[in-house]
């Protein structure tokens, strides 16, 4: 044994308070579990104890099981139900003498314990039918069980037990504080009560694993871990439900989604049809169930919550990339010609060179520089403002002239740079040309007047491995190649070396 287990042994042994089931309930226990098991048998063992009998018949005739005729005998009911459907009962039933709403326990709110179980099971049978699963009685006496160990623990702990009742959420303890106050967990007192009380034990392992499905041994068997999933998934929805979170809501559709792939539309089947099935089933049980709001209106409103904090988080992302985006314009493009400016040029040309660096492009990088010949005549005849006209009507002509994989800057006042990738030699000659030529045959009108500028255009080209190089090498290639064009008359393409 375990040293975890000889300890809750002890813990058990010593207790003596450990609560029995009554006779009846433990019998029905014993007898369902044979296999030869007589309906009939059953039937006389439930009708020995009169309020069982009576809630035997309230729970086949109650909207759980939906039958369409009325069930007025022991027998009937016990035939409707099925043996692990009366073992369910049995066991409910004698829970509400384990955990008596009615008893002081050192401020452990038992009203709290018996919402979630009620909660827990019938979100696991509504789970079972609705994801076609074959151990419905199963899941919906693993749920109701699987936090009984809490008030037990609650009563073998006395006053040790008070702190970790002051930290509880939602009639919840945290099994580690337990473990580190009482040195056992309501996880490993809930095996033992499996044991004691004979259920079975695959049942057995999937309350111990409720918390944490996956850590099953082995991974469990299929059916053993979906089980456990289940009771995992009942657990957090009525974690949801008393709480009334709707990040909640969330992780109980994400869990149902990667577990079991079924969408928000299964979530909301199921957890929208609890209401009269729990009311009916805390009578049958006998506990006192008001949840204030129904859960329909608990579903709904975390429902809108979830969906307008999603549509807000949407909107602040598209507004934050919106604003991204504006900022980015105003810092990398030149208000006067539309033109990415220096700053622009920089980044799309770090990445470039970058890119040619680490050899993920073989192709070679061609730039042109553009300067407007003569310029300062343009202005000082004409005026700063024709000066400016004439700036964005050949920023429009380079623009028309280059290929659409080129781009084209403005790198200060009446210069301009396009870079032009996979262009060398003689195919950046010609681009160079197509540019000059554009610019020549554009019209501006200046006050009615027919303007025309030309410009000399320089080249240069990267066509090896740039590795130790900078960029800038290549713009001053390239001025130098300009230099010799306005040194040659103007209105003219000059080719620069190719580094
Ligand atoms: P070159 O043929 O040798 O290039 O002669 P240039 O007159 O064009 O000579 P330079 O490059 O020295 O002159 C550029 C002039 O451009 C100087 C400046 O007044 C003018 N300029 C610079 N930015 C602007 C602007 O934004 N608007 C206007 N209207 N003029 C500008
Ligand atoms: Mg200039
Ligand atoms: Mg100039």
């Amino acid at each position: 044994m375990a040293p975890k287990d000889t300890r809750v042994a002890a813990y058990v042994a010593v207790a003596d308070r450990l609560p029995t089931l009554p006779t009846v309930a433990l019998e029905i226990v014993n007898l369902s579990r044979r296999e030869d098991l007589d309906m009939y048998d059953l039937a006389v063992l439930i009708s020995r104890d009169p309020a069982m009998s009576a809630r035997v018949m309230r729970l086949a005739n109650s909207a759980l099981y939906k039958r369409r005729h009325e069930i007025s005998t022991v027998r009937d009911a016990v035939l409707t139900l099925g043996s692990k459907a009366v073992k369910l009962a049995a066991l409910s039933f004698a829970l509400t003498s384990v955990a008596d709403p009615a008893e002081d326990l050192v401020g452990y709110d038992i009203a709290l314990f018996w919402r979630r179980a009620l909660i827990q099971s019938v979100v696991a049978r509504t789970l079972c039918t609705e994801l076609g699963l074959t151990f419905t009685e199963e899941a919906a006496t693993g749920a109701l069980l699987m936090d009984l160990s809490v008030p037990v623990l609650v009563r073998i702990g006395g006053e040790d037990y008070r702190d970790v009742v002051r930290t509880m959420k939602m009639g919840h303890p945290d099994w580690k504080l337990e473990q580190d106050i009482l040195g056992v967990s309501h996880v490993d007192l809930g095996r033992v009560l499996m044991n004691a009380w004979s259920l079975p034990s695959r049942l057995a392992d999937a309350v111990a694993h409720h918390h944490v499905p996956e850590r099953l041994e082995g991974g469990g068997t299929p059916d053993v871990l979906a089980l456990a999933r289940v009771l995992n998934l009942a657990h957090r929805a009525a974690t949801f439900f008393m709480v009334q979170e709707p990040a909640l809501l969330k992780e109980f559709e994400d869990a149902l989604a990667s577990w079991f792939r079924r969408d928000g539309t299964t979530a909301a089947k199921i957890l929208g049809t609890l209401d009269a099935p729990i009311k009916e089933f805390a009578q049958i049980v006998r506990v006192e169930f008001d949840n204030g709001s129904t859960f329909a209106e608990i579903l709904e409103m975390a429902r809108e919550q979830l969906l307008s904090i999603s549509m807000s988080a949407a909107k602040d992302l598209e507004e934050s990339e919106e604003k991204v985006a504006a900022l980015t314009k105003v810092v990398t493009l030149d208000a006067l010609s539309g033109l990415g400016n220096r700053r622009a040029l920089d980044d799309v040309m770090t990445r470039e060179w970058v890119a040619r660096a680490n050899q993920e492009f073989p192709d070679p990088l061609g730039v042109l520089i553009v300067d407007i010949d003569r310029f300062k005549s343009v202005n000082d005849t004409w005026g700063h403002a024709a000066g400016d006209k004439i700036i964005q009507s050949t920023a429009q002509a380079i623009r028309t002239a280059v290929r659409t994989s080129d781009s084209v800057y403005r790198w200060g006042g009446e210069e301009f740079v396009v870079l032009a990738p996979g262009a060398s030699g003689a195919s950046l000659r010609a681009l160079g040309e197509r540019v000059r030529r554009m610019v020549e045959k554009t019209v501006v009108d200046i006050g009615g007047r027919e303007l025309r500028v030309t410009v000399s255009v320089g080249t240069a080209a990267q066509v090896t491995d740039p590795v130790g190089r900078e960029p800038s090498t290549l713009f001053k290639a390239a001025d130098v190649a300009l230099y010799r064009a306005k040194q040659s008359g103007r209105n003219r393409v000059e080719q620069g070396p190719e580094q």
